[in-house]
């Protein structure tokens, strides 16, 4: 037996150096978790495979990446929209948090959410919340990949209140801690993620850009989501957040810049200037009415930009497919012109082009021989799936995200079928309902 598992599929989408090329009934051949062949299928392929999936009908593309979310807040999902996003974030989201928000809390969130991914085919993800050792846990239990970033912020966090008075001083010390314990791990990365310039004083910021040089980790980080915070940077420190950031030594290559919805033009060539990348948020920035970030912009200056749902709090789904669908029709309608964002730009930026804002391009965003074996499998013959005259059309502007039939990460079958293989559905629904009351009666 030459390979551990080995699928026939009709349409394989590799996004090989971002290329949104298509190849007619392939086979890819997996050793272990690696990626061993991709060839023209032949039926002597079959008996080289211990496993065989059989999908001539399907199309397979590269485990998708989401780049910005919140895994641990999916149970606030729906509670509190369509109202202002000072009300949102100030009046529900950190007053909510503060009261409820524990290590089960964000268990079962990100159990719902790492559910939520596997079925929508993300594979990797990049989290920014309270309690990451939790969040880790459960990716880890769920079988994905991610990138998950310990939050910090001026204001002490649900998951520093037992340290007490020793909470800020100890915030390097506990972060240092969680980094060794996942530094080695295959699936897991550890990244720091201060909320964002308006809630992290200079110190804050500057601890954090030393402990991302001395680890060689990401930094993930809210910037210039709103006007408002624009505003109060520069009544309160002179000068934009950008700018600050630039002042502080905090604009690197390891710095992931979620949402960069208003950037000035200095701002704009601050980010290229330090190589740092750009997570954008269509979903979320429409619903709280944000704005348009200029990522067509960006992408022509070279700034790297990936694709993200943000928490399911501001969103409210995690499907990549709709912030695909979403984020590229904006981008033409912002830009009064039709070709300024294309169906393969949205691809790349939850596979090619986010793995390389992540700092995983060796590992996964393509499908190539060596890579790692994350991989999706999609059901062709729904009918708003029909005719396929453009298999990358029809992933961006009609697929919805359920049109997931499987999905591999790292060599192993997460979804079989539309199963769990993972975490049990039915087992976290329980620990859902439990919460939505727990929720409920808390407010
Ligand atoms: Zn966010």
């Amino acid at each position: 037996m030459k390979f551990d598992l080995g699928i026939r599929v009709g349409h394989l989408l590799t996004m090989k150096e971002g290329k949104g090329e298509v190849q007619k009934d392939y086979f890819v051949g997996v050793e272990g978790n690696r990626i061993a062949s991709i060839v023209p299928f032949k039926d002597e392929l079959v008996s080289a495979c211990k496993r065989f999936i059989n999908a001539p009908d399907k199309i397979m593309i590269p485990g998708l990446i989401n780049s910005h979310t919140h895994l641990g807040m999916s149970l606030f999902r729906g509670f509190e929209d369509d109202v202002t996003f000072h009300q949102w974030l100030f009046e529900f989201v950190f007053p909510v948090e503060a009261k409820l928000v524990d290590e089960e809390f964000v268990r079962v969130g990100s159990e719902l959410s790492a559910l939520e991914c596997i079925r929508f085919g993300t594979t990797t993800v990049s989290d920014m919340y309270f309690f990451p050792e939790v969040t880790a846990g459960v990716l880890d239990r769920a079988g994905m990949r991610g990138l998950v970033g310990q939050h910090l912020a001026d204001f002490i966090a649900p998951d520093e209140k037992k340290f007490g008075d020793q909470a800020v001083a100890t915030r390097r010390e506990r972060f240092l801690q969680f980094f060794e314990k996942y530094k080695s791990h295959p699936r897991i990365q550890p990244a720091i993620a201060p909320h964002a310039p308006y809630t992290c004083s200079d110190e804050l910021i500057q601890m954090v850009t030393k402990i991302s040089q001395e680890c060689g980790i990401k930094v993930h980080m809210h910037v210039c989501e709103t006007t408002g915070e624009v505003e109060e940077s520069i009544q309160k420190f002179g000068k934009t957040p950008v700018k600050r950031l630039y002042d502080l030594g905090a604009l690197h290559e390891n710095l992931i810049a979620a949402h960069s919805v208003h950037l000035t033009d200095e701002e704009i060539e601050l980010f290229k200037k330090t190589n740092t990348s750009v997570v954008y948020n269509p979903d979320a920035n429409l619903k709280l009415s944000s704005g348009i970030a200029p990522v067509t912009r960006y992408r022509k200056m070279g700034i790297k930009v990936a694709l993200g749902t943000d928490g399911a709090a501001s969103n409210n789904d995690l499907s990549l497919f709709g912030a695909m669908d979403i984020g590229t029709k904006i981008q033409k309608l912002s830009n009064h012109d039709n070709t300024a964002m294309v169906a393969l730009d949205a691809l790349n930026m939850v596979t090619y082009e986010a793995a390389k804002v992540l700092g995983l391009q060796d590992r996964v965003g393509s499908i190539e021989v060596g890579k790692l074996a994350d991989l999706v499998l999609l059901d062709t013959h729904h009918p708003h799936t029909q005719p396929l005259h453009s298999v990358l059309s029809q992933l961006v502007y009609a697929y919805q995200g359920l049109e997931v039939n499987t999905v591999i990460c790292d060599g192993k079958i997460l979804l079989e079928n539309g199963h769990f293989k993972t975490l049990d559905p039915a087992v976290v629904q329980k620990d859902v309902d439990h919460m939505r009351i727990k929720i409920e009666n808390a407010l």
